[in-house]
C-alpha cells in the first residue's frame, strides 16, 4: 500500500491510500474537531450504516476499517 498525506491542519487530517494489489483507492478523513473518522470504502460505509450515531471516533477502533487501523499505526510516524 501506498500512503500520502495530503492536508493537515487544525480541524482535518487527509489521508490517501492507494492498494497496489487491488488497484483502489482510498481517501480517510479525521476530524479533529468532532474527533471522528472517515474512509470511503464499502466495508467503512457498511460499518457507519450499522452506527446509530453520525460518525465513527477515532477511539472507537472495532469500528476501523484496515484502512483507517493502517493510517492510526502510521500516523504518528507521519508527523
Ligand atoms: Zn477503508
Amino acid at each position: 500500500m501506498i500512503i500520502e498525506k495530503v492536508s493537515k491542519n487544525d480541524e482535518w487530517e487527509d489521508y490517501y491510500i492507494l492498494s497496489k494489489s487491488s488497484n483502489k483507492h482510498y481517501m480517510i478523513t479525521f476530524d479533529i474537531l468532532e474527533g471522528t473518522v472517515n474512509c470511503d470504502c464499502e466495508d467503512f460505509k457498511y460499518r457507519k450504516e450499522n452506527l446509530k450515531f453520525g460518525g465513527v471516533k477515532i477511539s472507537d477502533k472495532k469500528n476501523h476499517c484496515k484502512h483507517i487501523r493502517r493510517i492510526m499505526e502510521l500516523r504518528d510516524k507521519l508527523k
